[in-house]
């Protein structure tokens, strides 16, 4: 009897599949990206560089961003692993899509519904899920980027409001954000990991100026320089404990990169899509390029690599909504997805020959894009570095 039911437990641990309700879910996203060209709304907001502001509210429309925060707060519920296939999906349509979902839903509404205060929750949650809020996460600065708890931007306490002082750099989504969850230096008599501290700042008071920061990847949302003079934040807006915001900041990497590696498979999935298609079609030395060998393999190669990716991801989230250790399953997900994604863009290149080269062939943007994947929510070799420390090295 202990045996069959150990042998149950063992079938349920090792199945695969997605939940009816996943599929029903994955198909009304691959609807929406046909209906709303999701493929030519990316190519115009590459072009352009303008925030895509009707496809944010169609997405808070359909309750998008609403997903995973609680019905009090004005969301739909639902779990991690729901939200992944959603950002998965939707960057298999258009990047930009899957990023507005990560930046207000992953960055703030999980941020805020894992540290804030009843009222906070109260204010932003609704907000961020009808999406009247956007919002940006700020941590890096010109002198902490790796090296993050090396931040100084300083936030000294005046009454009951903070005085913010200094800049910060690669701030994506400031110029269009309501609110900034902005990591400042409260103390520095400690090490370098405490007196840290989270404000959530409203993003239009006076004392902050913001700069466009001139980019090569994901173009249609700004990425910009911050300084602060003197900006003026309630005290009340401190996410979680002041001095303490590194154990939360720690949990918003986390959280950071197991969804860039969603927004990863997603937006791999269409690299892949698309060399296909290009390797059918084109027709050279008397037959599609697809049939040589060459061609075919690095295909294979391609479709193998992000199989792997997926599998990985999938065991990574599922880890997070099981409550079980995810931290070292999170780092290798992103470092394998990120990688996967910047291999298979680059080999989709060579599979277009010089089409891939031209504006015309989205192969282009998929390759560019791919380049902010290694680098943001930590470089590959960070993630190299926390692997191998868990890892006792
Ligand atoms: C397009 C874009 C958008 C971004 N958006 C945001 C955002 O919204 N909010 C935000 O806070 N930040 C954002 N970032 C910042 C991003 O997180 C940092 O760029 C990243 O953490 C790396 O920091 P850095 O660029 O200063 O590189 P550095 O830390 O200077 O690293 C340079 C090189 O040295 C390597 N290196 C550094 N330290 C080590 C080490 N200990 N061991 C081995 N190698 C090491 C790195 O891997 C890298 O190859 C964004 C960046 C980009 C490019």
């Amino acid at each position: 009897m202990m045996l069959v039911r150990r042998m149950k437990l063992r079938r349920e641990m090792m199945d695969f599949r997605i939940s009816e309700e996943q599929a029903i879910l994955k198909e009304t996203v691959q609807k929406f990206v046909a209906k709303e060209k999701l493929l030519e709304l990316a190519r115009i907001h590459d072009e352009t560089g303008e925030y895509p502001f009707q496809l944010h509210k169609t997405m808070a429309d359909l309750g998008w961003l609403g997903m995973c925060i609680p019905e009090e707060y004005g969301g739909n519920g639902g779990d991690v692993v729901g939200l992944f296939l959603l950002i998965e999906e939707l960057s298999r349509g258009a990047l930009i899509a899957g990023n507005i979902v990560f930046r207000n839903v992953v960055n703030a509404g999980l941020a805020i519904l894992r540290s804030g205060t009843t009222e906070q929750k109260r204010y932003f949650l609704p907000k961020i899920a009808c999406g009247e809020f956007r919002f940006a996460f700020s941590l890096t600065e010109p002198n902490a980027g790796s090296d993050a708890t090396s931040i100084v931007t300083s936030a000294v306490k005046q009454g009951d409001e903070y005085v913010v002082n200094g800049n910060k750099v690669f701030c994506t989504g400031a110029a269009v954000a309501d609110y900034i969850q902005l990591v400042v230096r409260t103390d520095k008599s400690g090490p370098k990991h405490m007196g840290i501290t989270v404000l959530l700042v409203d993003a239009k008071r006076p004392g902050i100026t913001i700069r466009k920061i001139k980019k090569i990847v994901n173009k249609g949302m700004e990425t910009n320089e911050l300084f602060f003079d003197d900006l003026m934040v309630p005290a009340a807006n401190v996410l979680g404990r002041p001095d303490e915001g590194w154990q939360h900041i720690l949990k918003t990497l986390a959280f950071e990169r197991i969804f860039v590696a969603a927004m990863c498979l997603g937006v791999t999935q269409r690299v892949v899509d698309d060399a296909i298609l290009y390797a059918k079609q084109r027709v050279q030395f008397g037959r599609p390029i697809g049939t040589f060998q060459a061609i075919r393999f690095k295909l294979a190669d391609m479709q193998a690599r992000l199989e792997a990716a997926r599998l990985l991801c999938y065991h990574a989230v599922w880890l997070i909504r099981e409550g079980l250790p995810y931290e070292r399953a999170v780092s290798i997900a992103k470092l394998v997805a990120s990688e996967t994604y910047a291999l298979n863009s680059t080999e989709g290149m060579q599979i277009l020959g010089g089409y891939g080269l031209t504006i015309e062939y989205d192969m282009q943007r998929y390759f560019r894009d791919a380049r902010e994947f290694v680098i943001g929510a930590g470089t590959s070799e960070i993630m190299r570095s926390v692997i191998a420390k868990d890892m006792g090295l």
